[in-house]
C-alpha cells in the first residue's frame, strides 16, 4: 500500500523538494494534504498537479481554502494521512507539529525550531503516543543513517524497551558548510548586508535559515536539534566546518569506528530516506556522486570567535535546556529585525546574549525581551 503523506510547508524549498521525491515514486507515496503560509494560488496550482483535496494555508486567502493554526492543526492530523512532512519555517510549526502527533502520525521533521523550542516536550508525546520522528535535516539524517544497527535504535524512532544507540556513541560530528563568509579573513558583522548573507554558496534555502547559516547558528540549532532525536549530552557534540557539504555529519562510536554520510547536497535525498524509512528506495531523483567529488573534502574546527552566534550555543548548552527557547527564539526575533533592515548583523548575536544574560522565561516573554532588545 502506498503511504499517505500530508505537506505542511509546500510551497517553500522543503516541500519542492518533497514533492519531487514523490513524484519521482508514484508507487510508493500519495500526497493527500498541502498546506503553506499565504500563497495560495501557488498551493492551489500543487494540489491540481498532484490531484489533492485537503489544503490549509496560514493566511487568510480569497481562494476559500481553510486558514489559521486551527485549520494547519486538523491538516497535519489528517485522519486519512500515515505520515506529516512538517516543514512550515520557524514557530509556526510547533502547534501542527503536536496535533500530527496526538493523531497518531509519524512526523517527518524539517522545522528545527520544534525540536529547539519544545523538544522535550515533543520527544516525550512521541514516544507516549507511538509514532516516530524522522529528522529531515541532512546532517540529521546523516547521524539518523550512521545510527541505524539492529541492535539498537536511535531515540527517535524507539519504540518502548529496544536497546538505545546513544549507548554506542562516544560523540556526534556535525558539518557545517560554514556559509559565504567562511573563506574571509575577518568578518565585519556590523557591515554584512543582507544580499550577501542571502548569498549561500552550497544550499538554496528560505531567508531565515540563509542568514542563520550565514551567521553559523543554524549549526548551534542543529545541534540542540540532535540533542533531543538523539538523547545525546552537550558534551558529546562536535562541529565541524566542510565547504563542499559533501559529508553531512560524522558519529564516532564508542569502539573506535568514524562513520559518516556522503552523498550530494541535495535536500531530495535525506527527505526520500525519512519518506521511505526503514527502507531504501531503488532509485533517487538526484544524479549520484562520482568519485571526483570526493577529491580534496576539505574539515576545519570552526572559529568561534568569528562566528559568535554559535560561540553562544556552545557557552548555553551546558547550562540547560532553558536556554533552547532563548537562543532560537531571540535568534528569530534578531534576524527578522536584521533582514527588515532595523539592526546590523552584528546585533544577532547581541541581542542572543542579552536575552541569554536575563535567564528563563516562557516563550512569549522571551519574544517581549528580544524584541525590547532590537530596540535598545
Ligand atoms: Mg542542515
Amino acid at each position: 500500500m502506498r503511504k499517505r503523506i500530508v505537506l505542511l510547508g509546500a510551497t517553500g524549498s522543503i516541500g519542492a523538494s518533497t514533492l519531487r521525491v514523490a513524484a519521482a515514486h508514484p508507487d510508493r507515496f500519495e500526497v493527500v494534504g498541502l498546506a503553506a503560509g499565504r500563497d495560495a494560488r501557488g498551493l492551489k496550482a500543487l494540489a491540481e498537479r498532484f490531484g489533492v483535496r485537503h489544503l490549509a494555508l496560514a493566511a487568510p486567502n480569497a481562494e476559500g481554502i481553510p486558514h489559521g493554526e486551527e485549520a494547519l492543526r486538523a491538516l497535519a492530523a489528517l485522519p486519512e494521512a500515515d505520515l506529516t512532512v512538517m516543514a512550515i519555517a520557524g514557530m509556526a510549526g510547533y502547534a501542527p507539529t503536536l496535533a500530527a502527533i496526538d493523531a497518531g502520525h509519524d512526523v517527518a521533521l524539517a522545522t528545527k525550531e520544534v525540536l529547539v523550542m519544545a523538544g522535550t516536550e515533543v520527544m516525550r508525546r512521541r514516544a507516549e503516543r507511538g509514532v516516530r520522528l524522522l529528522p529531515l535535516d541532512s546532517e540529521h539524517s546523516a547521524i539518523f543513517q550512521c545510527l541505524q544497527s539492529t541492535a539498537s535504535q536511535p531515540a527517535c524512532v524507539r519504540m518502548g524497551a529496544e536497546p538505545k544507540a546513544e549507548e554506542r556513541v562516544a560523540e556526534v560530528i556535525l558539518t557545517a558548510s560554514g556559509g559565504p563568509f567562511f573563506r574571509r579573513k575577518a568578518i565585519d558583522w556590523a557591515k554584512v548586508t543582507a544580499a550577501e548573507a542571502l548569498n549561500h554558496p552550497r544550499w538554496s534555502m528560505g531567508p531565515k535559515v540563509t542568514i542563520d547559516s550565514a551567521t553559523m547558528m543554524n549549526k548551534g540549532l542543529e545541534m540542540i536539534e540532535a540533542l533531543h532525536l538523539f538523547a545525546l549530552r552537550p558534551d558529546q557534540l562536535r562541529v565541524w566546518v566542510h565547504p563542499q557539504s559533501i559529508v553531512h555529519s560524522f558519529v564516532r562510536f564508542r569502539d573506535g569506528a568514524l562513520m559518516a554520510q556522503l552523498a550530494q547536497p541535495d535536500m531530495a535525498l535525506p527527505i526520500q530516506y525519512a519518506l521511505t524509512w526503514p527502507d531504501r528506495a531503488a532509485h533517487a531523483p538526484v544524479e549520484p556522486m562520482s568519485l571526483a567529488q570526493m577529491q580534496g573534502l576539505e574539515f576545519a574546527e570552526p572559529d568561534l570567535d568569528r562566528f559568535p552566534c554559535l560561540r553562544l550555543v556552545f557557552e548555553a548548552l551546558p547550562q540547560g535546556d532553558w536556554t533552547h527557547p532563548v537562543l532560537t527564539l531571540a535568534n528569530e526575533v534578531a534576524v527578522k529585525a536584521f533582514l527588515a533592515g532595523r539592526i546590523s548583523a552584528d546585533r544577532i548575536a547581541g541581542v542572543i546574549e542579552t536575552c541569554l544574560e536575563q535567564g528563563a522565561a516562557p516563550f512569549d516573554e522571551i519574544v517581549r525581551r528580544a524584541e525590547a532588545a532590537v530596540g535598545a
